[in-house]
């Protein structure tokens, strides 16, 4: 049951405490309230920022109390916690505290013996609580070790005294690997096996993530992705978040754009589109497309999927018949990918500075629609634009100025696209695209085995593109 202990003065009158220990909380409590019912006015920032200190500095002086006695709970028998397994649980749920500062409290407390000038540069206002809370880890981590050379407290409070709580963090994982650099070596090892990611489907084909990193595991994927999540332009509104997720799906796209990922199984990983050609002309009744692993996906989403996807195999229609969709080549080919990334010289959209080599093309009139894949009709673009002139419904237009960008039709002003001759069998896309000349990957269970048209479709790098 919880013990729920309230902090007034009826507790220190009427829970067994004995009056010489109740006076002067007591008394501390009556200058609160006489400080919290004082007549309230407006007052110069000058002044603001002086009394934030001053009181800043009392609450200090108050935790440093707190962890006192904390550290005499600490020493009493366990009966005296209530039922609670630890002293820091007592403090965590009878105070209603966070668990960082249960321990930060207990610690602080259970190292006065280490830390004496560091409590009297507490008291006069020379370092906060902050730093007090990790000189007392620093000296519980290398006390408590059988392999360190013994703790120093001067020349830690030395460095507490002139840097912030954030940059004295590193002072004292500094002070903890020169004392003890066996013990920092198992910590690191410790984080690294401790690597984690949970990956867990969550409706709609949505994934939620959870997980957990070593310093320097997280360090590189930050590095990656904060390159990556910066904001593209002033009308770029993303919340971080949001574009820190955005960087992440670019990240992985471009790894397997790039075709630099081990194979698996003999297969390049990469996703896998299943559209009838309905869905990709855009038609009104036409079936959502099919990503492996993210199940059911719009119309539009396939389309943009198809810009730039090499069609490596060709599925049958209900009749066994070879689906033909006419000419169009969907992918350029090599020569066409250079050319065009000469020209275009990375992401056309205004403003964006992805280069080249993290675009994808795009076809100004899709190839569904009777779009060519050459020059004229082809554009680079990256990713998170890519989406926006598909999904986002912005207007992407080449002018003689150049490229110009056109706000968003509202989705219930969009035409469904023009109805095109031909059944609705399906069509499975690679995307991103296999361009290497490897051997196609395999057809997954109930499929029919890729179907070249001609030898020429065979032997093309970029898979069968005409079907
Ligand atoms: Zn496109
Ligand atoms: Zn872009």
């Amino acid at each position: 049951m919880r013990t729920s202990v309230r902090y007034n003065t009826d507790m220190y009158h009427g829970d067994g405490e004995t009056t010489a220990g109740a006076g002067d909380i007591a008394a501390l409590e009556s200058a609160v309230t006489l400080f919290r019912v004082r007549p309230r006015a407006a007052r110069p920032a000058a002044r603001l920022r002086g009394r934030m200190l001053r009181l800043r500095h009392l609450i200090d002086v108050l935790e440093l109390e707190f962890a006192r006695d904390a550290a005499s709970l600490a020493g009493c028998d366990e009966l005296e916690w209530q039922g609670h397994i630890s002293p820091i649980q007592w403090v965590k749920h009878e105070c209603r505290t966070t668990t960082t500062a249960a321990i930060d409290a207990c610690e602080v407390g259970a190292q006065a013996s280490h830390l004496p000038e560091s409590f009297h540069a507490l008291a006069d206002g020379a370092i906060g609580f902050g730093h007090l809370a990790l000189l007392a880890r620093t000296a519980e981590a290398i006390t408590s070790s059988e392999t360190s050379s013994g703790f120093e407290e001067a020349p830690l409070l030395a460095k507490a005294r002139q840097h912030s709580v954030g940059k004295f963090r590193h002072d004292c994982e500094h002070a903890r690997h020169a004392a003890d650099q066996r013990r920092f070596l198992t910590e690191q090892i410790d984080q690294v096996e401790a690597r984690t990611l949970e990956l867990k489907p969550a409706a709609g084909g949505a994934l939620f993530l959870r997980g957990f990193l070593d310093s320097e595991g997280g360090a590189t994927l930050r590095t990656a992705l904060e390159s990556l999540a910066r904001r593209a332009g002033q009308e770029d509104l993303r919340r971080r978040d949001r574009r820190l997720a955005d960087a992440l799906v670019e990240l992985a796209g471009h790894a397997l754009d790039s075709g630099a990922l081990p194979q698996s199984t003999g297969q390049r990983p990469h996703l896998q589109v299943t559209a009838t050609l309905d869905a990709l002309r855009g038609l009104d009744g036409s079936p959502a497309g099919e990503l492996e692993w993210g199940g059911p996906i719009a119309a539009e989403t396939v389309r943009r999927l198809g810009c730039d996807a090499t069609v490596a195999r060709v599925l049958f229609d209900t009749e066994s018949a070879i689906l033909d969709v006419g000419r169009a080549r969907r992918v350029p080919a090599p020569a066409t990918r250079r050319a065009l990334r000469a020209r275009d010289g990375g992401c056309v959209w205004p403003g964006c500075d992805r280069p080249a080599s993290w675009t994808q093309a795009h076809h100004l009139r899709h190839w569904a629609q009777g779009g060519a894949t050459d020059l004229d009709n082809l554009v680079t673009i990256c990713r998170g634009h890519h989406w926006k002139v598909h999904e986002g419904g912005w207007r992407l237009i080449r002018t003689d100025e150049g490229m110009v960008v056109l706000p968003p039709v509202p989705l219930e002003l969009r035409q469904p696209a023009t109805p095109a001759v031909g059944g609705p069998p399906p069509v499975l896309l690679d995307a991103p695209r296999n361009r290497a000349p490897d051997a196609p990957p395999s057809p997954p269970p109930g499929v029919q085995p890729p179907v070249a048209s001609t030898p020429a479709q065979a032997r093309d790098p970029d898979g069968p593109s005409t079907l």
